[in-house]
């Protein structure tokens, strides 16, 4: 059944909580009615008889958290993740909406097999899945999929994430069909033949200059790319000159490029191996800028589950990525706003109404008569995280022990609870 389709709970008033809607500007105490699987009142004075009440105060009240990029490995490596244990897990980390890469088995690149991966979302995904299908035939990097086929069955997203398109001629051709469908593509930005592990994975070049080419084919082509994960501050330049001309362009950062750096490598080891790889202390500083001043849009996970066989490996054998869905808020709400004073408002945007925009996905707003995708938040709360208690099928994270303050507290789609923390 499809999450739209589920049956919507029974009318529900989020009393008290400080509602953060950054889409219609509000930030403040308020009441906000879900009825029919809508939100269908909001303000001081809501009229809530026979509503199941759930007492908010103290709590922060937020559309749902949407994020652009994971890996949620079914078909194909369901020893690492499922569709169940995956959206499960992004219900507990606050997500309501998730897009899913390629990098399957088999690979989304026609119709047949992306209509088996719908099936599988609707039979078992807790939260909003939208499949995202690969750019070139098998992920090869050679042939172009049938993205019109796949377009006229309601793929928005094309990406061989994993994998930097190295043919310059293929994202040509890629770009100027995605430019006729109105499709977004979205790029993996490592140049593998500049491959040196330095030291996780590779150089601070192969990212830029990757991200350099392509901004130079999509001025001659037209189109619309999405930038995945940045980690250098060279690329954060590189995207900022590029939106001030004016290029139809959009970027993300993961949380793990804005908590960690390399010293966090020593000490997690494979744990902490990811492409791109975590940088230095300058290079936060600059994407934390990015954020800021709109160069990078969103914030999403690369949530990349491992098996322990992946990651009990010599570092240089070990796989790439890091599961996200469960440390992204509570990292960032530690990081960015207790440390550095960052507004509840700023992070929410860049984690739920700005996805929602740019990717035109569900949610990112509480306005009234909108699905209620909602995550309600305990920003107070001290814990410690503990891959034990993971939802994911998977334990690859670099935070095992991290201290950190703030929590999701209820994770709703569609009026329903999806996770309950209280
Ligand atoms: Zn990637």
């Amino acid at each position: 059944m499809r999450v739209e389709d589920t049956r919507p709970a029974a009318t529900i008033v989020l009393k008290n909580g400080r509602v953060i809607d950054p889409v219609q500007g509000m930030d403040g105490s308020a009441d906000v009615l879900i009825d029919a699987g809508k939100i269908a009142a909001i303000g001081s004075k809501v009229n809530y008889e026979g509503a199941k009440v759930v007492d908010c105060s103290g709590k922060w009240v937020v559309p749902g958290l949407i994020d652009a990029h994971c890996h949620l490995r079914e078909p194909g490596f369901e020893h690492k993740e499922t569709i169940e244990t995956g959206t499960k897990a992004a219900a507990r980390g606050g997500f309501t909406t998730v897009v899913a890469m390629a990098n399957l088995n088999p690979v989304p690149d026609k119709l047949i097999i992306y209509n088996r991966i719908q099936k599988l979302i609707e039979e078992k995904a807790v939260v909003r899945v939208i499949q995202a299908c690969s750019v070139t035939k098998d992920l090869k990097g050679r042939d172009l999929c049938d993205m019109a086929t796949l377009t006229a069955a309601g793929v928005r997203i094309f990406s061989d994430d994993g994998l930097y398109i190295d043919r310059a001629a293929v994202l040509y051709q890629a770009l100027k069909l995605a430019q006729k469908l109105n499709v977004v593509i979205s790029l993996h930005e490592e140049d593998a033949t500049l491959k040196s592990y330095w030291p996780t994975a590779y150089e601070p070049v192969n990212e830029f200059a990757a991200i350099a080419r392509d901004l130079e084919i999509l001025r001659v082509t037209g189109g619309r790319v999405h930038f995945q994960h940045l980690s250098t501050a060279n690329s954060v330049e590189l995207i900022r000159r590029a939106k001030k001309e004016g290029l139809a362009v959009t970027s993300e950062v993961c949380p793990h490029h804005l908590t960690l750096s390399l010293p966090d490598v020593t000490r997690q080891g494979t744990n902490a191996k990811m492409a791109p790889p975590v940088r230095t202390q300058e290079d936060i500083a600059e994407l934390i800028r990015g954020l800021d001043d709109g160069t990078i849009d969103i914030i999403a996970t690369d949530h990349a589950p491992h098996a322990p066989d992946d990651k009990n490996v010599t570092f240089d054998l070990a796989a790439n990525g890091i599961v996200g869905f469960e440390t992204a808020l509570p990292t960032l709400l530690t990081k960015i706003v207790h440390e550095q004073g960052f507004s509840p408002a700023w992070l929410i945007e860049r984690m739920s109404s700005k996805p929602a925009q740019i990717f035109d996905l569900p949610g990112g707003s509480l306005a009234v008569g909108s699905s209620a995708d909602i995550c309600v938040i305990d920003p107070q709360r001290e814990w410690t995280i503990d891959k034990n208690k993971f939802l994911s099928k998977s334990r690859n994270t670099p935070y095992q022990g991290t201290n950190v303050t703030g929590d999701v507290w209820l994770t709703l789609v569609n009026g329903n609870v999806v996770f309950d923390g209280r």
